[in-house]
């Protein structure tokens, strides 16, 4: 499903991120880049070693929660690669929706830096950092539709979610959102 947000589209679509044909893939990294399960295992299995290599050289120290820093594509079909590190879910009151919503503004940022005309995002947080997915959607939407309010721009922002039960936790608030 897709909605219209000023000049820029949000869809949904449930697959892999990796075969993403987007200007820039986003990872759901950790703090230390220093790879792991899940999404970010994935792509950098599909990316190739140049990838960790990059993020090894270019930011030896990391990068902190709710903020993303960007590499080259490697072999994904993407030029870029946005690894953005999602909080860890304690609960909720730890400024986790903060931290999740900071993480995909700066992404958007870099996309905007970037002259991306279109970006692909997990549903950061959600896997082993244990996110609750409905309240996922609802924080990381509001926090793309808001920046899209604010931005005048064209991007299509993908979300890419791995299974039904995500997809089905996103259009619900998305459909929400635009009714
Ligand atoms: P986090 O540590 O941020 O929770 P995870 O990788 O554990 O990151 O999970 C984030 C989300 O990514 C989960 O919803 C998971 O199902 C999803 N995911 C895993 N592999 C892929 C993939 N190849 N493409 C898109 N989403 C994926």
């Amino acid at each position: 499903m897709q909605a219209q947000v000023h000049n820029s589209t949000i869809e949904l679509v449930q697959g892999d991120i990796t075969k993403e044909e987007v200007d820039a893939v986003v990872n759901a990294a950790n703090s230390r880049l220093a790879g792991g399960g899940g999404v970010d295992g994935a792509i950098h299995r599909a990316a190739g070693p140049s990838i960790m290599e990059e993020t090894r050289r270019e930011f030896p120290d990391g990068c902190p929660t709710g903020s993303a820093v960007p590499t080259s594509g490697g072999n994904l079909p993407a030029k870029y690669i946005f690894h953005a590190v999602g909080p860890v879910w304690r609960g909720g009151m730890k400024g986790e929706p903060d931290q999740l919503a900071s993480a995909y503004r700066t992404c958007l940022q870099l996309a905007t830096e970037r002259n991306c005309a279109s970006i692909a995002f997990p549903a950061i947080s959600t896997g082993v950092y244990g996110y609750p997915m409905d309240l996922a959607a609802a924080h990381s939407l509001a926090a793309v539709r808001d920046y899209l309010l604010d931005h005048d721009g064209t991007l299509r922002v993908r979300f890419v979610l791995f299974d039904a039960g995500a997809y089905g936790a996103y259009s619900r608030v998305l459909e929400e959102m635009i009714g």
